[in-house]
């Protein structure tokens, strides 16, 4: 009796027959998350594009792969577009001097960008250049930062704002800075910097810059919701606010006291949250201005969302307003509030640091195999001496109809794992195990295939098209390279860069190589939905398939760890021209393996001699002649020396 299985993948999207570079970008939603920077060009690939005189610049990502493995940049790499970085900092700047011209709110905007964010030189680097024509500062959380933000920054009337716990040292470092010219202002966390900062500034006879970072009660929802709140680690209470002023008047310096500070968490997906807490924020400006501060700025710290989901929603990967919703709110909110009580309208402030970088990068990698679930050949025939239970399976297969699909579900799982129970007793052979759980997964292919065409499905059906999904393998470490999808499930849009005219037809989770069962990626969000799978394309036999994670500018690199040794990527940073060419302004190979054992105290040259050593007792044995020796000490070099990651 001849067996057939169906071949057609489980597919839990019913697709149209003819295929477009238009539905895949209407089923990767690039067009949503990729805020009119990235797009699928007629050829089916994915482009960047770059704002430029009303229209745009657009450039293929597989061309730049193209150009990078010719300069021997192979994958995975993390691309980085100068361009959008630029363009970041413009379209905040510019949505912020929106706001306030019409608002008529009487003084400027300033941005911060806070280096913990994306501590990468080239990043910080490009940032101090762009953002000077606004006068776009940056923000530091501890004196390596605050070392990088004295070195970068050119521009005197852009701010450097200290945050985080600081000692005497870190105050000098600020207070000589101030004498230099330099605006940089000290944010209090706790009470007891501020003997430090008092202490410091009257030995030095430097005057302070002195901000005050208070724990607002306005909660905010997201991830990060306990940066805000009465347990909030950050920040002072109201009442060591009062003890601060107090203090501040006892040594008469209560004209240093210029800014109130405050931080609601990161990546607030709700603009509501936003408002309350700006209101509550110029509350308390108003009662330090009430007290005799000087004031003169507010400091409304990060939290501007990136929607990674596309959903424009209040979902925690999400948010549910845009760039000029999000001024005009704080700056509506504060002139509304101030004007109130005649209080001059301060400086605004704000420490953008996910929405100015995430999406300047994208990490790039080619998928090196694919574990499908597609049963193995089926036998022509089942031996009739063949064990009773696979007849039964055969049967079953045969039977599956939309209308019995659970039935067949349960029988296939009941006489697949009869057999196993049989093979424990060995009641079964090898083989007959193996026919067994291919019919077994046949006739499970077979019933995902139907689901679409069935009325209503049990919750296992349902999850059916995931156990079946494929499992690509990409050529990456999440531990190294995309470190919040492991530790806070983040969501990032995943997309291939090509072949994009062409219908994908697995579904499939993503697997990195660091042979960790945490090192996956699966949730997807598509079609305005979070799903377990996204649809990718069949490997080609000559050809590499190459997949980007976008949106991974900010927080990813420095929080990334060395999981299996397996280190920092290439990096290239792409500037775009106005004719549509592109130049490579830097290039950084990742690590090498003798970089990452290094790092873990190993001393590479001495391991290159150990082998050495092994290699010469192994000629001494006559194990190997001295040509082969050299042969072997070469491929160890070029090993100890080369890319952490798969290399072709
Ligand atoms: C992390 C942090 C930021 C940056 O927040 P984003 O949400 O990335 O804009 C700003 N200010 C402070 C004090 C922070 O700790």
């Amino acid at each position: 009796m001849t067996l057939t299985a169906s071949h057609e993948p489980p597919q839990g999207l019913s697709l149209p027959p003819e295929w477009s570079y238009n539905d895949s970008a209407n089923l990767y939603g690039v067009r949503d998350w990729g805020a009119e920077y990235f797009d699928v060009n007629t050829a089916g690939e994915a482009i960047v594009k770059v704002p430029s005189n009303g229209g745009s610049i657009e450039v293929p990502i597989i061309e730049v792969v193209e150009a990078m493995r010719l300069r021997g940049l192979e994958m995975p790499a993390v691309l980085r577009i100068e361009n959008l970085l630029d363009h970041r900092i413009t379209a905040i700047n510019e949505a912020f001097k929106r706001a306030i011209e019409n608002a008529g709110y009487q003084n400027e905007y300033r941005g911060v960008f806070p280096i913990k964010v994306n501590q990468q030189c080239h990043v910080v680097e490009e940032i101090a250049d762009y953002g000077s024509r606004y006068h776009h500062g940056l923000e530091a959380g501890s004196k390596a930062e605050l070392i990088i933000a004295l070195t970068q920054l050119k521009d005197h009337k852009s701010l450097i704002i200290c945050n985080g716990y600081k000692d005497a040292e870190f105050v000098e470092l600020g207070l000589y800075a101030r004498k230099m010219g330099i605006n940089c202002v000290f944010v209090l966390e706790t009470l007891g910097e501020l003997d430090i900062i008092i202490e410091r500034s009257k030995a030095l006879n430097i005057e302070p810059a002195i901000g005050a970072r208070i724990r607002l009660a306005s909660m905010v929802e997201g991830h990060w919701n306990e940066d805000s709140g009465d347990r909030s680690i950050f920040g002072l209470s109201t009442d060591a606010l009062l003890t601060v002023v107090d203090r501040l008047r006892e040594h008469n310096l209560l004209h240093c006291m210029k800014m109130l500070h405050c931080h609601l968490g990161s990546q607030i997906p709700n603009i509501r949250n936003i408002r309350s807490g700006v209101l509550e924020a110029c509350r308390y400006y108003a009662g330090l201005v009430a007290e005799g501060a000087e004031m003169g700025y507010i400091d409304l710290g990060g939290g501007l969302a990136v929607d990674y989901e596309g959903r424009r929603s209040n979902e925690t990967h999400s948010m549910n307003y845009g760039l000029d919703e999000y001024c005009t709110n704080i700056i509506e909110t504060l002139q509304e509030s101030l004007d109130s009580e005649e209080i001059p309208h301060p400086v605004v402030i704000t420490e953008s640091g996910r929405a100015l970088v995430a999406y300047s990068s994208m990490l790039l990698f080619n998928v090196l195999d694919v574990r499908d679930h597609k049963p193995g050949k089926l036998p022509e025939n089942i031996p009739d001496e063949g064990h009773d239970l696979l007849h039964n399976l055969r049967a079953v297969l045969d039977s599956v109809t939309v209308t019995n699909l659970q039935e067949c579900y349960n029988d296939a799982l009941y006489y697949r794992d009869e057999v196993r129970e049989q093979f424990h007793r060995g009641q079964a052979t090898l083989r007959e195990r193996a026919m067994a759980e291919n019919i077994g997964l046949a006739i499970l292919d077979k019933i995902a295939g139907l689901l679409p065409e069935a009325k209503r499905v049990s919750a296992e059906l349902d999850d059916l098209p995931v156990l079946l999904a494929d499992i690509y393998y990409g050529n990456f470490s999440l531990f190294q390279s995309l470190p919040d999808i492991w530790a806070i499930d983040q969501i990032f849009p995943v997309m291939p860069i090509h072949r994009l005219n062409e219908k994908p037809t697995r579904q499939a989770v993503l697997a990195d190589i660091t042979c960790d069962c945490d090192g996956k990626i699966d949730h997807f969000c598509y079609e305005g939905e979070i799903h377990r799978t996204i649809p990718l394309h069949t490997l080609n036999q000559d050809g590499e398939y190459y997949l980007g994670v976008f949106l991974v500018g900010a927080y990813q690199e420095t929080l990334g760890d060395l999981h299996n040794l397996f280190g920092d990527t290439n990096v290239v940073s792409v500037h775009i021209n106005e004719d549509g060419g592109f130049e490579f302004r830097k290039e950084f190979h990742g690590d090498s393996i003798a970089d990452v054992l290094s790092y873990v105290e190993y001393e590479p040259k001495y391991m290159l001699e150990q082998f050495r050593r092994n290699a010469e007792q192994a000629v001494r044995e006559g194990r190997i002649n001295v040509a082969m020796r050299q042969e072997m000490l070469q491929a160890f070099r070029a090993s100890l020396y080369g890319y952490t990651f798969f290399e072709r």
